[in-house]
């Protein structure tokens, strides 16, 4: 059975309050236990921080960029072992996990290029013999709160470029897949990274609190679900401190009429059922604009049918369970809601045969196969409710109108994708859109780490998105320094406003 401890002041640390189970979701069966954090726990692992803090934030921008360079090597060489470790207590299979660790992986190369991104600007006489220049510096100690779809990569989102700006980090990972943190934060310890500067609490709601309120935590990041985003950002920034809170997500795809269908088909499937719709790019409404929806409902099927469902550690598996018990009961029920709303169930994942196991439903594990629901009725609960789960909802519309008035009108605006070979219809649609990440004729338009990821509306709460300039952003203070050396041109004593002259 796993002990997973906390990680304070670089060694690892028993808790000593509430525990909580850590299952094998292929299985059902508890697999360790994970220690839940004390409000004194995450002020130890706050105070290490403090302290190892003002020692770090003086060491040289290329120091910095070397320790990032080795921990990248360290990560990219326990790449197999961090996959296999996520495989095994949220059940994506081995190839999607170590899909996770790459694109982690290309925050931290972005984060190599510190030196570059904290260059200032500089301009040479403002004013008489005047210059003026800008500096961005850290903020101090800075929290990261992560869920449980990506334990290595949305932590990835944001450690490397906190730290690579000089700030010390604790990160308070999701309860119900903590193991990667722990084998990160020895990596960075082992890359050299001084003690104190990575930390990681474990814990659930009692730990987020005291991270939200204690006065030397100067910004929290927070990925997770809307209801605790919107949370974690007005409890947080109403202690004072900076938040970016990303929330949940409802991704629709437009498909017009002139799209390659077989690409769509396979686009759709893909993003509807990686990760068995655990994520929040995942693709989980098609909006087939007609008269293509018959058509492209076959072509989802037939691959839907042949899709492979096993645990994540057989390389034969495409898709692994879902990750708790509680999580795949409450995805199971949309089902008969979706029929009970008028939906057709065309692909029934209860029935899914599972790879060493019979149907999804009797296997021991938390199994729901992929799943199709066609006619779905817009505005009904399946249609708009954050799933989060293996079912894919189509939804007929007439025109690319009435489908751009349902993405729109949907609550959340995190990632969107429409496909169609008319460039003028796709350019109108990246314009008219309310959503943050938009793909032309790609599914999970996840941006690259030296852009930003983010959402709009109820999938983020604070003004900045993660990674890119603006994580460097988020983690550094802007300062502005006026400078005159001493020269023959005392002016004398002057009361009016500073004007350049
Ligand atoms: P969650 O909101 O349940 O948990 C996220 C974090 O918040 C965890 O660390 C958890 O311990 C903590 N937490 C849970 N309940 C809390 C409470 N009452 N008070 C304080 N803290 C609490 O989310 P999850 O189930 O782990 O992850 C899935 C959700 O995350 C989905 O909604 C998904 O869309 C979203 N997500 C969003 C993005 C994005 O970039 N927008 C990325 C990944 C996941």
């Amino acid at each position: 059975m796993k002990n997973v401890t906390h990680w304070i002041n670089g060694t690892p640390v028993e808790g000593t309050a509430r525990t909580s189970e850590i299952f094998n979701p292929a299985t059902g069966e508890v697999s360790g236990r994970v220690h839940l954090a004390s409000a004194a726990e995450v002020d130890a692992a706050v105070a290490a921080a403090v302290a190892a803090w003002p020692a770090w934030r003086d060491s040289s921008l290329v120091k910095r960029a070397q320790v990032l360079f080795r921990f990248r090597e360290l990560m990219y060489a326990h790449r197999d072992e961090l996959a296999a470790l996520i495989s095994a207590e949220h059940g994506k299979v081995h190839s999607d996990a170590l899909g996770e660790v790459a694109r982690g992986l290309e925050v931290v190369e972005f984060a190599c290029g510190i030196p570059h991104l904290l260059k200032g600007g500089f301009s040479e006489g403002v004013s008489t013999r005047v210059d003026s220049y800008s500096i961005r510096q850290p903020l101090g100690v800075v929290a990261g709160i992560t869920p449980f779809n990506f334990p290595a990569m949305v932590p990835m989102w944001m450690f490397p470029i906190a730290v690579a700006c000089g700030n010390a980090f604790v990160l308070k990972p999701s309860e119900r897949d903590p193991s990667a943190s722990l084998l990160m934060a020895r990596l960075w310890k082992e890359a050299g990274l001084p003690d104190g500067i990575f930390s990681v609490v474990q814990g659930d709601k009692e730990a987020v609190d005291r991270l939200l309120e204690h006065p030397d935590v100067k910004a929290v990041s927070f990925v997770g679900s809307t209801p605790i985003a919107r949370y974690v950002y007005e409890t947080g920034t109403s202690h004072g401190k900076r938040v970016q809170a990303l929330g949940g997500a409802k991704n629709h795809m437009l498909v017009l009429p002139d799209a390659d269908l077989d690409l769509v088909a396979d686009s759709a499937v893909s993003a509807g059922f990686g990760s068995a719709g655990e994520r929040c790019m995942a693709i989980s409404v098609v909006l087939a604009v007609d008269p293509v929806g018959d058509e492209l409902v076959g072509k989802i099927v037939e691959r839907v049918e042949k899709l492979v469902v096993g645990p994540g550690d057989d390389p034969k598996s495409e898709m692994g369970p879902l990750v708790t018990g509680v999580h795949r009961d409450k995805v199971a029920s949309y089902l008969d809601l979706g029929v009970a709303e008028g939906a057709t169930l065309v692909v029934d994942g209860r029935r899914t045969q599972v790879l060493g196991g019979t149907t999804a439903e009797e296997t021991p594990g938390f199994w729901l196969g992929p799943t199709v629901l066609d006619h779905v009725r817009p505005g009904s609960r399946v249609h708009t409710d954050e799933i989060f789960g293996p079912v894919l909802s189509i939804v007929r519309v007439s025109s690319y109108e009435e489908g751009l008035e349902l993405i729109n009108g949907g609550e959340y605006g995190n990632g969107t994708a429409i496909f169609t070979n008319d460039g003028g219809a796709a350019r109108r649609f990246q314009n008219e859109v309310e959503v943050g990440m938009v793909g032309i004729n790609v599914p999970i338009p996840v941006p690259m780490a030296f852009y930003s990821f983010g959402g709009w509306k109820a999938s983020l709460f604070g003004d900045t998105h993660v990674h890119g300039t603006e994580g460097v952003h988020f983690y550094t203070r802007g300062k502005v320094v006026t400078s005159r050396w001493l020269d023959p041109s005392h002016g004398g004593v002057n009361l009016g406003f500073p004007t350049n002259g």
